[in-house]
């Protein structure tokens, strides 16, 4: 059967008012479409009673909404992470992440099915790209994360959103900047766009765009090595954008916006955890406004390294705080029993669409 192609997930507010009146009919209904899909976390238009008669068959007649419907799930051990599998129209199929922090309810949601960026350590990149996300396909993870919370039966809402799941955002940036002002309606989901980050290997042209269009969005750039060779090794694209172009790209969007960065940094066992991989790291980043994340390196099945002991972990944070004033975390490791920490999302070759 073939769908309409306008997925009501993909659509601003603006846009479905700009679509009734097209029709000839009120916009002011689209407040109550939108009060459907995103605060009643209703899949459909379908039974909207509340809808004028001739809205609805419109709607049902020339949109869809992209629910996606889950191939699979799994939950963590502790109850704190919940993956889904989630189909494609296409056959393709992509992860998405709920996890539970003490008081807060994260969405961690993918921006491509598989990756191009090539990242050694990390599941998504070691299967390759297979496409980008439509906004529309990102929003809906997010409705999915939100309805399985509970959010619609008066649970935990979604609070957060990270762009840390399959994908390379900023490769697909209109689609992502289109879902994060769709997520961030206040009449919608009305997501804080505090609330939201983005994570990049560092696509320095697209973090200077970003800056320039003001985007209020969290940026979060994963570095994992201090020097162009040690970061071309771990981080292929780094051949693409070198680092001091995105370092470069990176004191643009401070000094232009005036906000902090978070610097991610894998933690490997031997490979970018002594006291000079620190000391480097305080170089390098110090004189920005920022702070970084240290992530004990998960295991993926093409990746031999090994997580960084704890004591190096506490060692780095040490040097990063005393020596250079730069606050630093520890992720805590989640979802790992699970396949869902960082690095870990992965799917299986899409069957016939
Ligand atoms: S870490 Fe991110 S950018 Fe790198 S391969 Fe994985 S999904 Fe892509």
């Amino acid at each position: 059967m073939n769908l309409p192609p306008t997925d009501l997930y993909g659509l601003t507010l603006g846009e479905l008012r700009a679509l009734l009146a097209g029709w000839g009919l009120n916009p002011i209904h689209a407040a109550l479409v939108w009060k459907r899909l995103y605060l009643g976390l209703s899949g459909s238009v379908d039974g909207a009673g509340e809808l004028p008669a001739a809205v609805r068959a419109r709607l049902l007649a020339h949109t869809r909404v992209g629910v996606l419907p889950v191939a699979a799930e799994a939950e963590s051990s502790d109850g704190f992470t919940r993956k889904y599998l989630l189909g494609l129209g296409d056959g393709q199929r992509i992860e998405a992440v709920l996890m539970r922090f003490a008081g807060r309810v994260t969405a961690c949601v993918s921006s491509q099915a598989g990756c191009a960026m090539g990242c050694v350590f990390c599941a998504t990149g070691q299967m390759g790209y297979r496409r980008h996300l439509t906004a529309a396909e990102i929003v809906a993870q997010v409705v999915h994360v939100a309805r399985a919370q509970g959010a619609g039966e008066g649970g935990g809402r979604v609070r957060n959103v990270v762009f840390m799941g399959m994908g390379e955002p900023l490769h697909n940036y209109d689609a992502v900047m289109r879902a994060s002002d769709i997520l961030r309606d206040p009449a919608g989901l009305a997501l804080s766009a505090e609330r939201i980050t983005l994570s990049t290997v560092g696509v320095a042209p697209a973090i200077r765009r970003m800056a320039d269009e003001a985007r209020p969005i969290h940026l979060a750039v994963s570095l994992h090595a201090a020097t162009q060779e040690e970061r071309e090794a771990l981080v292929p694209a780094a051949r693409k954008w070198p680092l001091d172009e995105l370092m470069d790209a990176c004191r643009h969007f401070s000094s232009t916006l005036r906000r902090r960065i978070f610097f991610e940094w894998t933690l490997i066992d031997g490979r970018n955890d002594t006291e000079g991989h620190a000391r480097a790291v305080g170089r390098l980043v110090g004189g920005l406004p920022a702070q970084v994340n240290l992530i004990p390196l998960n295991p993926t099945a093409g990746y031999g390294g090994l997580p960084s002991r704890s004591e190096a972990a506490r060692r780095f944070q040490r040097i990063l705080s005393e020596e250079f004033g730069l606050p630093s975390t520890v992720r805590q490791r989640r979802g790992i029993d699970i396949a869902a920490g960082c690095g870990q999302l992965a799917t299986p070759r899409a069957g016939p669409a």
